[in-house]
């Protein structure tokens, strides 16, 4: 039913997806349809998330369309976005094989709720992911969120064993996962699972759709749980939906130097060398792709 069917299209930052070790400072030309295979009570994109596509205003496009329009906005990646993109799996794989054909990375923002044999489908045609892991907690999963944990997390490792650039985002709600034991236990699985270097955004919560009675995020709380993340041993732990804060900047994990500064979804600053090094200490920053902000590219409209 919602195959073709697009709820939103935008030009957005790859650093808004988040993605903030993949081709960084490019744009990614983003679409979304309606719908949703959870039902996360917080949810940020409620009005197309829990909405089913005769709800909403969408426009009817080809899969070529969405790489025609990729192309004129200069966007070296198509994002699958806003929406739960791995439901509409036929029109999402569709696109990303001709994306692929025509040079354009695809990109999933997803959360991760997904079988495997349809998973291992589009693998080869998927660039980078962004997984959101809601709660390290199988409860939490199966009585707020009406999904399953232990799917999202071989999701993660499927996605990894197969090349593709994947990062997580935990977004941290008081009282439903600020749980320093949980979040540790998130921690020590992505060691695990995806090593060091694999980027870890820690988002705060703002209060949306059912879930206006909590209160945003304490800061002091994401300032605790980043630490014990980089304390646990990952390399590069971000803070999300937190503009201005410290926590948005790369640091070199070896000479510890800011190297990348950030305002919200922006590069400000860049300290690396064309091979991806740290200016300061040489030290190798694991990043894929290139640095597009200095050329420009993939920032221009047609
Ligand atoms: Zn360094």
């Amino acid at each position: 039913m919602t195959y073709g069917r697009v709820t939103a299209m935008w030009n957005d930052p790859i650093e808004k997806k988040p993605l903030f070790h993949w081709n960084p400072g490019s744009y990614t030309f983003s679409i979304s349809s309606a719908g949703c295979n959870f039902k996360c009570p917080w949810c940020q994109n409620w009005e197309i998330s829990q909405r089913s596509i005769e709800e909403v205003t969408s426009v009817e496009l080809r899969p070529e369309d969405v790489v025609k329009y990729a192309k004129a906005y200069r966007a070296p990646s198509i994002s699958y976005t806003y929406n739960e993109p791995l439901i509409w799996f036929e029109y999402t794989l569709d696109v990303m094989k001709i994306a692929k054909k025509e040079g354009i990375g695809n990109v999933v923002v997803t959360n991760g709720f997904i079988n495997e044999e349809p998973l291992r489908e589009l693998l080869p045609y998927l660039d980078a992911a962004n997984v959101d892991v809601k709660a390290f907690n199988e409860e939490t999963y199966r009585k707020v969120i009406k999904g399953r944990l232990d799917v999202v997390l071989n999701t993660i490792e499927a996605m990894a064993d197969a090349g593709v650039h994947v990062e997580t985002t935990y977004l941290v709600i008081p009282g439903l996962n600020d749980n320093l034991e949980e979040f540790k236990a998130l921690v020590r699985w992505q060691l695990d699972t995806l090593g060091p270097d694999a980027p870890l955004h820690i988002s705060r919560f703002y209060p949306q759709y059912k879930y206006t009675h909590v209160s945003p995020t304490p800061i002091e709380i994401l300032e605790k749980l980043r630490q014990t993340a980089i304390d646990e041993g990952l390399n590069y732990v971000y803070l999300g939906n937190v503009p201005g804060h410290p926590g948005e900047h790369t640091y070199c994990p070896k000479c510890g130097r800011l190297i990348i500064e950030r305002w919200g979804f922006s590069i400000v600053e860049w300290a690396l060398t064309e091979q991806m090094e740290c200016k300061y200490c040489g030290a190798k920053i694991a990043i894929r792709g290139k640095y597009w902000g200095s050329t420009g590219h993939g920032r221009l409209f047609v």
